[in-house]
C-alpha cells in the first residue's frame, strides 16, 4: 500500500476514493453475489465487493501491510491460526478476548497443540523464539498490561515461527506492529475501526506476499466474507477514527485521573493510551449496581463506539481471572463532564 507519504489523518479520510471525471466521491456499495465474465470480479465470495477493495486499501496503508478483510474479527484470528500444523506450540497472552483463547483452546483438543499462557509483559516471551506462534494482545484484555511487541518481534526466532499482534485496542494510530516486526496484525474492525457499534468485521494484515495470499486463500475457502455494508460502514467509520480516538482518548485519561481520586474505586488501570479504563469497586454486587445506575454511560459488551459502554467482566464466561469488581470501560465521544457527573452520581448510588 503506497499512503503517498499522507499523514493517518489524511489517508484516513483519502484512502479508497474512486477516481476519474464523473465517479462517486465515495465507493458504491454493490449488492451482487454474481458478475458478468470478462471483468476483474467473477464471485463475490472470492474477489469480494468495490467496498472490501477500498476498505482494504485504507486498512493496509494505516498498518503499513495488504489488508485483508474478513466477516468479523473471530474469522481473522480463525484464518491466521488455521495455518498451523497439528501439534504446533503457540504462545498466548494470560489476559486477551475470550473468544481467541477459546478457540486456540479447542485447538489442543482438535490438533494436539500445546497452549502456553504468560502475562503479557513477561520477559520470557523474548524466549520463545522457537514456538510456532506468538500471539500477542497489547494492551491485554481487560486488565490493560502493555506488551515489549518490538522486543517481541525482534527477539531471535526459528524460521517459520510467527509473531501476530491482535491490535484493536491500540489502533494502527497507536502502535504499527508491522513495523516493528510482526508478520500479521489482526483487528476486530468491529470495535474502534468501525466506530459505530453497528457492525461485524474484521482485518488481517501482513507485509509477505505468501502470507497476504494464504490468508486470501482462508477467507474463500472458509467463506468469512463480509458483506457489502459492512465494508461501506466500516470505510465510513474509518474516516473519523483519527478523531475519535482522539477524543475517547482525551476523556479516558482524565476520567482514569479523576476515578483514581474518587473512595469508592479501588485500582484503576490505564496504560497512557487508547479509550479502554477498568477499574475495580469493593465487590460483584456494588459494581453491578453502578452499572444498572448509570445513564449516559450505556451498560453494554463490546468497546470502541463512539458511545461509551462499561461492563463487569469477570460476569463473562472465562474471564475468571479477572477481580469480581472490575469495570471495563471504552470511553466515546461525549462530553467528558457529562460522563463524569453521570459516572459520579452512578459510584455514590451504589
Ligand atoms: C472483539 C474482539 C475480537 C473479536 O472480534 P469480533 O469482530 O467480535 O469477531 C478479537 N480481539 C479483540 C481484542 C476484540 O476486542
Amino acid at each position: 500500500m503506497d499512503t503517498e507519504g499522507l499523514r493517518p489523518a489524511t489517508w484516513a479520510i483519502t484512502a479508497g476514493r474512486p477516481d476519474g471525471h464523473g465517479a462517486p466521491l465515495n465507493t458504491p456499495m454493490t449488492p451482487a453475489s454474481t458478475y458478468l465474465h470478462g471483468g476483474q470480479r467473477l464471485y463475490a465470495r472470492n474477489e469480494g465487493a468495490e467496498a472490501w477493495t477500498a476498505f482494504e486499501e485504507l486498512m493496509g496503508g494505516l498498518e503499513g501491510g495488504q489488508a485483508v478483510c474478513f466477516a468479523s474479527g473471530m474469522a481473522a484470528v480463525a484464518a491466521v491460526a488455521g495455518q498451523l500444523r497439528d501439534g504446533a506450540h503457540v504462545v498466548l497472552g494470560d489476559d486477551c478476548y475470550q473468544g481467541t483463547t477459546q478457540l486456540f483452546e479447542a485447538g489442543t483438543h482438535v490438533h494436539g497443540w500445546r497452549l502456553e499462557r504468560l502475562p503479557v509483559d513477561d520477559p520470557a516471551w523474548l524466549e520463545r523464539g522457537d514456538a510456532d506462534l506468538l500471539w500477542v494482545e497489547s494492551p491485554s484484555n481487560p486488565l490493560l498490561e502493555v506488551a515489549d511487541v518490538a522486543g517481541i518481534c525482534g527477539a531471535p526466532r526459528r524460521e517459520g515461527a510467527l509473531v501476530v499482534v491482535d491490535n484493536t485496542f491500540a489502533t494502527p494510530l497507536l502502535q504499527r506492529p508491522l513495523a516493528l516486526g510482526a508478520d500479521i496484525v489482526v483487528h476486530s474492525a468491529t470495535k474502534l475501526i468501525g466506530g459505530h457499534s453497528d457492525l461485524l468485521l474484521g482485518v488481517a494484515v501482513a507485509g509477505e506476499d505468501e502470507q497476504v495470499e494464504r490468508l486470501r486463500t482462508a477467507r474463500v475457502l472458509a467463506g468469512a466474507t463480509p458483506g457489502t455494508l459492512e465494508c461501506f460502514l466500516a470505510l465510513r467509520g474509518a474516516r473519523t477514527l483519527p478523531l475519535r480516538l482522539r477524543e475517547g482518548q482525551d476523556s479516558a485519561a482524565e476520567l482514569a485521573r479523576r476515578l483514581a481520586d474518587h473512595p469508592a474505586v479501588g485500582r484503576v488501570r490505564y496504560p497512557g493510551f487508547g479509550v479502554v479504563v477498568s477499574f475495580e469497586l469493593a465487590d460483584a454486587a456494588t459494581a453491578d449496581r453502578a452499572c444498572e445506575a448509570t445513564r449516559v454511560v450505556r451498560h453494554a459488551t463490546s468497546l470502541g463506539g463512539v458511545e461509551t459502554t462499561v461492563e463487569r467482566r469477570n460476569a463473562m464466561a472465562g474471564q475468571e481471572h479477572v477481580p469480581a469488581g472490575l469495570l471495563r470501560m471504552s470511553v466515546g465521544c461525549e462530553h467528558v463532564e457529562d460522563l463524569w457527573d453521570d459516572l459520579e452520581t452512578s459510584l455514590d448510588g451504589s
